[in-house]
C-alpha cells in the first residue's frame, strides 16, 4: 500500500529538476549571491503577476508582515484587529512591534475572520486590520475594505497561505493597502528554503520597505531608522521565477483535487466540508474539512486521525489552539470562551492530503480510507 503524505516537494522538483539545476548553476558560477538581477527580475515578475506597481522580496513571509507594520509606523498603544486561526506568525509580528493585536471570532465555513464582527472591535486606538486569507480561501475583502475605509483604518493582507487567490476578480494582496507573502517550502509558491515579499501600489510605502530591510539605509552606510537584515538569496529569487512559471497550473490541480474531495465527500452527515465563497478563487493551500461528532474534545478526531495513518494516510491539524488561548498571549487577557466559534472549530478540523502531483488513485485511497475509518468509528 502506498504511502501517502501531505505535501511532497521532491515530486514537484523533478517536474522542473533541468530548469532548477540551469538557472541555479547559472548564479553560483556568477559569484553574484546576494541581490543583483535575480532578485530584482523575481520583484519585476511578481509585481506583473499580482498586478501591482510594486514588490519588495525579503526573507520570509513573517519579515514581510513585520516590514509591513513598520512602514505603516505602527507601534506602541497601537490595536491591530486580527484573527485567532492563523499561523502565530500573524500576531507574532503585531507583538513584535510593541502593538496590541485585538481578536475577532472566525466563520466557521470559511475559517477566516467574521466580517460581521470586525466593527464591534474597533476603538480609537485601532490602526489597522489584518486579515488572513487562511487555507488559500480569500476573505470577504469587499468587507473588509468597507469598514477600513469608514474607519481610516490600513489594510495588511497575510496571503502567506494564497498566492494567486482572487476576490471579486483581483488578486489577493494586491487590494488592502500591503498584501504580504510567503515563500516557504509548503505554500502555494515555495522557494527552496525561506523567503517572502511585499506588494503595494503605494511607492512611498514601498521605498520605505526597502529602506527597512536593509537596516534602515536609502543612501548606503546612511541609516535613518533601526531596521532588519531581510534579504531574498539570489538562488531563492531564481528559483521562484522559475516556479512562478507554474503556479496557476499548479493552483488549477490544487482546484481539481478539492472539487473532487467536495463530490465524493459530499453525502457523508459526519463532517462539513469547506466551502469556496460565491465570487472568489480559492487556491486551497489546505483542503480542511470538520468532524462535527465532538466538538468539545479532540478524542474523536486523535482516534480517526490514527485510523488514517494505519492507512499510510496522514492528515494535519491546522490549528489545534486559537492563538488568544496560547501561553504567549496570556497578559492580553483572553479567556476561554470569548470566541466559541474559533474554539470549536479547533477541535473539528482535519486537513487531508491535497498538492499538485497528488494522484488520483492516490486521492481516492484517501477517500474510501476516511469513509472507513468514519464508519467503523460510527459503530
Ligand atoms: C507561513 C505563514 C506565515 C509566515 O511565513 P514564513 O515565511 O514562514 O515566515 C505567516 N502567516 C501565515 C498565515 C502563514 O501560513
Amino acid at each position: 500500500m502506498n504511502h501517502i503524505p501531505p505535501i511532497d516537494l521532491a515530486r514537484q522538483y523533478k517536474h522542473i529538476e533541468n530548469q532548477v539545476s540551469v538557472a541555479v548553476q547559472e548564479i553560483l558560477t556568477s559569484g553574484r549571491y546576494v541581490g543583483g538581477l535575480a532578485v530584482q527580475g523575481f520583484e519585476e515578475q511578481f509585481a506583473a503577476y499580482m498586478n501591482t506597481s510594486e514588490c519588495v522580496a525579503c526573507n520570509s513571509g513573517t519579515d514581510a508582515l513585520y516590514l509591513a507594520l513598520r512602514a505603516l509606523q505602527i507601534g506602541q498603544g497601537d490595536e491591530v484587529i486580527t484573527t485567532p486561526f492563523t499561523f502565530i506568525a500573524t500576531a507574532e509580528v503585531i507583538t513584535r512591534v510593541r502593538a496590541t493585536p485585538i481578536f475577532v471570532d472566525i466563520d466557521p465555513h470559511t475559517f477566516n475572520l467574521d466580517v460581521n464582527q470586525i466593527a464591534g472591535a474597533i476603538t480609537p486606538k485601532t490602526k489597522a486590520i489584518l486579515p488572513v486569507h487562511l487555507f488559500g480561501q480569500p476573505v470577504d475583502m469587499t468587507a473588509i475594505m468597507d469598514i477600513a475605509q469608514a474607519h481610516g483604518l490600513a489594510v495588511i493582507e497575510d496571503c502567506a497561505q494564497a498566492t494567486g487567490a482572487e476576490w471579486a476578480g483581483q488578486k489577493v494582496g494586491s487590494i488592502g493597502h500591503i498584501g504580504c507573502f510567503s515563500f516557504f517550502p509548503t505554500k502555494n509558491l515555495g522557494a527552496c528554503g525561506d523567503g517572502g515579499a511585499v506588494i503595494t501600489n503605494d511607492p512611498t510605502l514601498a521605498a520605505t520597505i526597502r529602506m527597512l530591510r536593509e537596516h534602515g539605509m536609502r543612501d548606503r552606510y546612511h541609516h535613518e531608522a533601526t531596521g532588519i537584515n531581510s534579504r531574498l538569496d539570489a538562488l531563492q529569487a531564481t528559483i521562484l521565477q522559475i516556479k512562478l512559471g507554474y503556479l496557476d497550473q499548479w493552483n488549477q490541480a490544487r482546484s481539481q483535487i478539492a472539487d473532487r474531495y467536495h463530490q465524493l465527500l459530499q453525502p457523508l452527515p459526519e463532517i462539513v466540508l469547506p466551502q469556496e465563497t460565491l465570487g472568489s478563487h480559492a487556491v486551497w493551500n489546505q483542503y480542511t474539512i470538520r468532524l462535527t461528532q465532538d466538538s468539545r474534545s479532540s478524542d474523536y478526531r486523535d482516534h480517526i486521525r490514527q485510523n488514517l495513518q494505519q492507512m499510510g494516510i496522514i492528515s494535519m491539524v491546522y490549528y489545534p489552539l486559537p492563538l488568544h488561548l496560547q501561553s504567549v498571549y496570556q497578559s492580553l487577557g483572553y479567556q476561554l470562551g470569548d470566541f466559541p466559534v474559533v474554539e470549536q472549530v479547533c477541535h473539528q478540523v482535519l486537513s487531508l492530503p491535497i498538492f499538485p502531483e497528488l494522484s488520483f488513485s492516490e486521492q481516492q485511497q484517501v477517500i474510501y480510507g476516511l469513509k472507513d475509518c468514519l464508519i467503523s468509528a460510527a459503530e
